[in-house]
C-alpha cells in the first residue's frame, strides 16, 4: 500500500502499489473512491445524454454565448 494524493479533492488515500503502476502506465488520475464515484456517475450520465441526442446546457451554453459575443463584435 501506498499513501497517494486524490488529484481532484487533494486528500490522502492508501492504494494498492500495482493500482498505483497501472494508473500511470494508463495516464489515468488517481483519486479517491468518492470522486471516483462521482467522475463515474457524471461520465454515465454524459455517455446517455449523448445516446439520446441532449446537449448538456452547462457545456454548451458558456460556447454559445462566446459564439454570440464573437458575432457581435464583427458587426
Ligand atoms: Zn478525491
Amino acid at each position: 500500500m501506498v499513501e497517494v494524493r486524490c488529484e481532484t479533492c487533494g486528500i490522502y488515500i492508501s492504494l494498492d502499489s500495482s493500482t498505483v503502476k497501472l494508473k500511470n502506465a494508463l495516464h489515468k488520475p488517481t483519486e479517491c473512491p468518492s470522486c471516483r464515484n462521482s467522475r463515474v456517475a457524471r461520465e454515465i450520465e454524459l455517455t446517455e445524454m449523448l445516446f439520446r441526442g441532449e446537449e448538456e446546457e452547462t457545456q454548451i451554453l458558456p460556447i454559445r454565448e462566446a459564439r454570440k459575443q464573437h458575432v457581435q463584435a464583427l458587426f
